[in-house]
């Protein structure tokens, strides 16, 4: 199994994060991505980029240095009616929303509010991508979430970083992982790398997915070509690649 595409990365504009967007695209083109998507931090954490950045990375030719770069945001979720921080004239720009739960934004509450937070979340049409829901503390119903996703056609990610930082993660995300494998619901593998060298590392994530024998016409970023008509298919829309910077 080999992945094609990093749907979460971050660069310095979040500022517990190392590495410039030029230096990504480079560890990228170096791993061999055919494609990267930005996704810095929305406004609500402590070390998020300024609003702005939002609408300027939206903004920039989707080939950099000759890869192909999709801007997207990673929103932090507010509270249990599944509200986002980021205003809807800048989610209709963005290329990929995930939103994810972020403890300094958002307190554990229990099993039922977890599981009510995510169902409300997937009722938001410009989100993409439910982030790393696999962190011990939020755990949610996974059989009623993910055919909520499924059914609006949102990717659950499986994150690679996960394994490296949320300490018992490993075993629901596994969980979780097999729950998409039964109901055929999508998904997304992920880096989330805050420094440019973790870019394109998916071996933790990957070797879970080889385990349980995870099915590849399920991963929705496997190559470029296929999260692109992912993308295009959900919104509605077409990406333009035909310009190009660098
Ligand atoms: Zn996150
Ligand atoms: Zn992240």
């Amino acid at each position: 199994m080999r992945i094609l595409v990093d749907t979460h990365t971050h660069t310095n504009v979040s500022t517990h994060a190392l590495s410039t967007l030029l230096e990504n695209i480079e560890a990228a083109k170096k791993k061999g991505l055919e494609m990267l998507v930005t996704t810095n931090h929305a406004p609500s954490l402590v070390d998020s980029a300024h609003i702005w950045h939002f609408t300027t990375i939206a903004n920039l030719p989707k080939v950099i240095n000759g890869l192909k770069h999709l801007a997207g945001a990673e929103l932090n979720i507010l509270d249990t009616n599944g509200n986002i921080d980021l205003p809807e004239w800048i989610l209709k720009r963005m290329d990929v929303l995930i939103a994810s739960i972020h403890d300094p934004v958002y307190m554990p509450k229990s099993i039922e509010e977890h599981t009510k937070t995510w169902l409300n979340v997937i009722k938001n049409p410009y989100v993409d991508i439910l982030g790393h829901s696999g962190h011990p503390s939020y755990q949610y119903n996974h059989e009623v979430v993910i055919r909520a996703a499924k059914e609006a056609d949102k990717c659950i990610e499986i994150n690679n970083h996960s394994y490296l930082v949320r300490e018992g993660s490993q075993e629901i995300c596994r969980e979780i992982a097999l729950m998409c494998k039964k109901i055929g619901a999508k998904i997304v593998v992920s880096t989330d790398s805050h420094f440019c060298y973790d870019i394109g590392d998916f071996d933790v994530a990957v070797k879970m997915l080889e385990d349980i024998d995870f099915p590849e016409e399920l991963i929705m970023n496997l190559n470029a070509e296929r999260f692109i008509n992912y993308i295009e298919n959900k919104k509605g829309i077409t990406l333009d690649f035909s310009k190009s910077v660098g």
